[in-house]
Order: structure tokens, then C-alpha cells, then sequence
């Protein structure tokens, strides 16, 4: 049952006010809120259990050890990958890009192999790729996007050369909500024999993940965007991928065997986290799937579609106001859209629970700034993805972004203030 009422609840910082008015929280794509089980776990996990995890043979340390596992284990569960090998806990998305870019880099890329990427990423899925460029010659390939900002799926075969190596994606746009259809990319992508990494970062929050049905090699996410701490995130790989890239980095954990002479590694998934993990709030994300999952994707979904298809037509009530990306024609909202299934991830599939726009020749800046006065929270500028503005020629957006506890009544609240800003000016 989707009871928005309980839910909200299950939120306290929801019930806070700021500037003496009621918080109306619309910058979910940046962080979501976390709900009281997920505070509550981590609470009790420093309150009565805290000891490091793997190394004692203590209490503590084993009962710490447990709960770190079997947080392992929902993770995997959570995303449908083959065995908790191929789970590897990071700090985030940025975190497990970066994993991938050195240790494939280091592996498989030599001079004149070729990455593509997309005009839509998050500057995270494009710098790692940049940073090797320093020790090797790899030159990254650019698939464009259309005016209505979806992949150019025309363009993507093209990019294909004897030299791809690798192909990183977003699966969802952080700033144009636009769903990519890339179980159809990651099957064009293994057609050319090039494995696929998939940025769920905005996905992870909005729909079900399952990496064996899309055949991803490697696929990303962040704890603190699935309603989980900060700190936490998820690299998952292929065994056969992760069994044939170095380390990432070096100490305590990651070994096998270690003397000045030659150092053997530790088996998969450890071998790739080194030193003291983050296990209360990797427990802390697995309360966070947990709650998630209790409501389900389809609830979710349908609350959360009803609501961005609602504020997106409220907003065409607002002359001047440019809404990019697939939500600017409002009929191309993505009804249930599982990025799993092999159903629903096509081309015409679109948009996900953001909506970035403009105002006229109102600067993003002075809109949010305005609005974040009359309580609204929303972000403001070019969203870590410089390349995209470039393309859409512009500097930045005011981007509202939705989470399952958000309302209609807020959605209101929102337009209020809107309308009231634009006539400030
Ligand atoms: N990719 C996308 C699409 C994102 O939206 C974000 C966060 N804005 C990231 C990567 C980076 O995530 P994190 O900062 O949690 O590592």
C-alpha cells in the first residue's frame, strides 16, 4: 500500500520549516532524505554492536562482520547479480567510475583504443576517463543527443570503431530525467564485442535494476540517492571482469599474502576494498533497499509519474518557462519503466523524475535563490554536466527533482512561489 501520509513519517526532516515556512524538498536528484529505519540501524549499530569488520575474532567483531555481509547480500539481491563477488561497496558512483577507469585503464586500454561516452553524462563518467589519458593515449567518443535530449540512437552504431573498448553510460539523466534505453545499447555495445558500464546513480532511486537481464559489465550506484547514508555506494561487475582487473588500491584487507618481495590479493569481492569499509552505513543502505522494496517500484513508479507529469503541466501554465529534455513535450513521460526487464527501455521511453527548465532571461541563480526564500529546495546551475549545457547552449537550469514522499499539495506550494518570483522580475 502506498500510504504518503505513513510515509512521510518514516521522514522527520520533512517536517521541518525553513524561513518560518514549511520545507518543500525538490532537490532529490542531489540527495534524498533518509527515513528513521535507516537512521535508527546505524544508531544501533555504533550504540551496541560497533567493532571492525573481517578482522577480529571477537564479538563484536563477528556480529559487525554479519551485518556487513548480509548487507552485501540485500545489495545483491536489490540489483539481481549472480554471487556477493560481484558487489563491491565504494563510497559512491564517482567512487566506482573512478575503480573501473584505472583498472580497466590499466588492463585492457593502450595507445589509440577508444572509450564512448554520451553528451548527457555526469562530469563523474567523464573525467576518469580523462585522467588516463595522462599515462595513455585513449581518446573518448561522444554519442550525441537529439533536440529533445535523448541519445541520438542513429549516431550511437556509428561510434563503434576496431579500437572501442569500452562503452560508460548514464542510464538515467540527472539533468534531463531522460531514461536511455540501454538494455537495446548494451546488447548493440556486446554486438561489437565492447563491454558496458551503466551510471545508475539517477536510476537506482526510480526503477528496478536487474544486471543479469541487462548484461552489464559494470554498473554503479549511490547509496545517499536511494534514500541511504552518505559515504556508501556500489560497483557491480562481472566476475569474469573484476577477476581480470588490478587492484585499485592498496592495504589492509585487499591481500593475501604480503611481504617486501611480492604481495598476493585477497579473492573477490575484497580484493578491491581496501582498509576499513564503511559497514554501519553499508548496513545503513541496506535498510535503505529494504524500505525501498517494501513499497515496490510499480508504487513508486506511479506516484512518482503522476506527480513529475503534474508539475511538468502546471508548468506550461508559466509563458517563458523552457523545460529541457524529454519533458518539454509532456506526453513523453515514461509509464513504468523498468530498466531491467527488457520491456519498456526503448527509444520513446523517456523521462524520470526531473524536470529542469528556465525562466525567460530570468538566471537560473536569482530563480533559486528566490525560491529556496519562500522554502522551496532546489538546485541550481549546470549539474555537473558542462558538456550537456554546452550543448543545449546554456549555463545552467533550475532543476526540481522528486523523491516517493514528495505531494501534489507540494507540487502547488511550488508553483506559488514559482509565479510569485516571476513577478519579481
Ligand atoms: N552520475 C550521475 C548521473 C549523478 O547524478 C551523480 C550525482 N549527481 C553522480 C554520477 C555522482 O554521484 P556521487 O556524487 O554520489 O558519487
Amino acid at each position: 500500500m502506498f500510504d504518503l501520509k505513513t510515509i512521510r513519517k518514516d521522514f522527520p526532516i520533512l517536517e521541518r520549516s525553513v524561513y518560518g515556512r514549511p520545507l518543500v524538498y525538490f532537490d532529490n536528484a542531489a540527495t534524498t532524505q533518509k527515513p528513521r529505519c535507516v537512521i535508527d540501524a546505524m544508531t544501533d549499530e555504533y550504540l551496541n554492536v560497533n567493532a571492525n569488520v573481517h578482522r577480529g575474532v571477537h564479538f563484536l567483531s563477528q556480529e559487525a562482520t554479519r551485518i556487513y555481509e548480509e548487507a552485501r547480500t540485500t545489495v545483491r539481491e536489490f540489483i539481481h547479480a549472480r554471487s556477493n563477488a560481484e558487489v563491491i561497496f565504494t563510497r559512491g558512483t564517482t567512487e566506482s567510475i573512478n575503480l573501473v577507469a584505472a583498472t580497466f585503464g590499466q588492463a585492457c586500454l593502450h595507445d589509440g583504443d577508444e572509450v564512448i561516452v554520451t553528451e548527457m553524462e555526469h562530469h563523474s563518467n567523464i573525467v576518469p576517463w580523462q585522467l588516463l589519458q595522462s599515462r595513455v593515449d585513449v581518446k573518448l567518443r561522444v554519442c550525441p543527443i537529439t533536440d529533445d535530449g535523448r541519445l541520438d540512437m542513429e549516431a550511437l552504431p556509428r561510434l563503434f570503431t576496431s579500437r572501442t573498448r569500452l562503452l560508460a553510460c548514464t542510464a538515467v539523466s540527472n539533468v534531463l530525467g531522460t531514461v536511455n534505453p540501454i538494455k537495446e545499447i548494451i546488447a548493440l555495445a556486446h554486438a561489437h564485442h565492447v563491454p558496458v558500464l551503466i551510471d545508475a546513480a539517477q536510476a537506482a532511486p526510480h526503477h528496478p535494476i536487474d544486471v543479469q537481464e541487462l548484461d552489464c559489465d559494470f554498473l554503479a550506484f549511490s547509496g545517499h540517492k536511494v534514500y541511504g547514508p552518505t559515504g556508501i555506494g556500489v560497483l557491480y561487475g562481472k566476475e569474469e571482469w573484476l577477476d581480470r582487473l588490478p587492484p585499485y588500491m592498496g592495504g589492509g584487507e585487499m591481500i593475501g599474502k604480503v611481504s617486501f618481495e611480492r604481495t598476493t590479493f585477497n579473492e573477490l569481492p575484497y580484493k578491491f576494498e581496501a582498509g576499513t569499509p564503511d559497514y554501519v552505513a553499508a548496513n545503513g543502505l541496506a535498510r535503505a533497499l529494504d524500505y525501498v522494496s517494501a513499497i515496490g517500484f510499480p508504487e513508486i513508479q506511479a506516484h512518482e509519474q503522476a506527480l513529475t507529469s503534474y508539475a511538468a503541466e502546471r508548468m506550461q501554465e508559466i509563458a517563458d518557462l523552457r523545460i529541457f529534455g524529454p519533458l518539454g513535450k509532456p506526453s513523453s513521460l515514461a509509464h513504468q519503466v523498468p530498466l531491467a526487464h527488457g520491456r519498456g527501455v526503448r527509444g520513446e521511453a523517456s523521462a524520470s523524475s526531473v524536470i529542469s527548465f528556465n525562466v525567460g532571461s530570468i538566471h537560473h541563480l536569482d530563480l533559486g535563490t528566490l525560491l529556496d526564500r519562500l522554502g522551496i529546495a532546489v538546485r541550481t546551475g549546470h549539474h555537473c554536466a558542462e558538456p550537456l549545457m554546452h550543448r543545449l547552449g546554456i549555463e545552467g537550469t533550475v532543476r526540481a527533482s522528486f523523491a516517493l514522499y514528495n505531494t501534489r499539495e507540494e507540487v502547488d506550494t511550488f508553483m506559488e512561489a514559482l509565479q510569485r518570483v516571476i513577478k519579481m522580475f
